[in-house]
């Protein structure tokens, strides 16, 4: 028997996502996957200790009902407007299987009406986060890809008042109105622009599917767009306790949204699906939250300092409003920058995509983290072949476009 043949050709067909390294090494400056150089917060670390004992053997609470009720006091709405996952990444895969229909099997021959299209259609802008395709795929619906603008900002298609732009045959794909999900992320990764409030608002009023706002980053930026999921009947924001709340390893995330699209998303989702310790871990942080945002100010603090250091060192430098940078390299190929930081113990992210594949990305560690970092890079630029016009080209941080340099 080819245990091969028992999967379905949809699945042995899959991909999948990949994650950015955990390596075994101790030691290394890690700053490839946006974690938060700061430990949770000692009380968060107590009422965890406080809760291992003899009660692990029970099943936790099925709908994480106090931490909703924390989250709904934060938010200033209902525990009904509220779904805690297993990070935010389950949320994100549940609101694909919830609103999206899987393309009919192409055996079938007829191509499918647009009105299927759209029913059967995942949109996000590109670059984006590198799940929202794999998670599509899995489901086997389309995916609908719109390039950002050359800055990274939103793309002319988007943008209100210039909904309708001019067509031509070279004109990119542009974004779909009646996409039955659609994904943008706010602070989006991994380019750090932070999208304006209102063309965000503009989008959910105009969009007549789901649009999730993903706010993963969002403690580290100017300004939020939790109203908007309170708002619009179609809008979800997704948050989660990961990143800005150092607790990646427990996996808590949230959505926040209409009780009825929140409803449904009850129903598709596990028994069981946030483990306890996280449970008590989130609600704990929930009530610490002076001591994270003295934290999110030293990361912001931290991320301006290297963004002009390294903008001095010759790095186009795209400002962020999250806690990594977006970063193209002198002197060597982004992708021999991966390598050679990597020998000097130094971790960050370069995505193969050909788009992107001439940029880093670079989480913002603790300020020492960030000192060798520095440290590594000038000594590294001393090797490189073309210094000469270096110092030249030293950029500023507004204003650049990828096209340029
Ligand atoms: C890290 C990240 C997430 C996932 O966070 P978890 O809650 O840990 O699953 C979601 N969206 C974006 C854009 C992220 O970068």
């Amino acid at each position: 028997m080819d245990p091969e043949k028992l999967i379905r050709p949809l699945v042995r067909s899959l991909h999948g996502y990949v994650p950015g390294e955990q390596p075994k090494v101790r030691r290394l400056v890690k700053l490839n996957t946006n974690e938060n150089p700061y430990p949770p917060s000692p009380m968060v670390l107590q009422a965890i200790q406080k809760a291992v004992d003899g009660r692990l053997r029970l099943y936790p609470n099925p709908s994480a009902d106090a931490l909703r009720l924390k989250l709904a006091k934060l938010h200033g709405c209902h525990p009904e407007n509220i779904l805690v996952g297993n990070g935010s990444d389950e949320l994100l895969a549940m609101a694909v299987r919830a609103f999206v229909d899987p393309l009919p099997p192409t055996s079938d021959g007829r191509a499918a009406s647009s009105a299927h299209l759209n029913r059967s259609t995942v949109q996000a802008l590109f670059p984006s986060y590198s799940l929202y395709p794999v998670l599509a795929e899995i489901h086997g619906a389309r995916f609908h890809s719109v390039p950002l603008a050359a800055n990274f900002d939103l793309p002319p298609s988007l943008v209100s008042g210039t909904l309708n732009p001019k067509k031509t045959k070279h004109s990119p794909p542009t974004w779909q109105k009646d996409a039955a999900l659609s994904f943008i992320t706010t602070p989006n990764a991994p380019t750090g622009r932070a999208f304006r409030l209102g063309d965000l608002n503009a989008i959910c009023e105009a969009q007549r599917g789901v649009v999730v706002l993903d706010e993963a980053y969002v403690d580290f930026a100017p300004e939020h767009a939790m109203a908007l999921a309170l708002r619009h009947p179609n809008t979800l924001v997704a948050r989660t306790f990961s990143k800005a709340y150092s607790l990646c390893y427990l996996r808590v995330g949230y959505m926040v949204g209409h009780p009825v699209l929140i409803d449904a998303l009850h129903r598709i989702r596990d028994s069981y699906n946030v483990n306890g310790l996280g449970q008590i871990a989130a609600e704990a942080t929930l009530s610490d939250l002076p001591y994270y945002r003295a934290n999110f100010k030293k990361v912001i603090a931290t991320r301006q300092r290297v963004t002009r250091e390294l903008a001095l060192l010759g790095f186009e430098v795209f400002p962020s409003a999250a806690n990594f940078l977006l970063v193209r390299p002198p002197g060597f190929p982004a992708k021999d920058w991966l390598q050679k930081l990597r020998n000097r113990h130094i971790l960050v992210r370069w995505f193969s995509h050909p788009e992107v594949d001439s940029f880093l990305r670079i989480s913002i560690g603790s300020d020492s983290e960030m000192d060798e970092l520095l440290q590594a890079v000038s000594s590294l630029l001393r090797s490189a072949p073309s210094r000469k016009s270096r110092g030249a080209t030293v950029r500023t941080v507004r204003g650049k476009g990828r096209n340029q340099g």
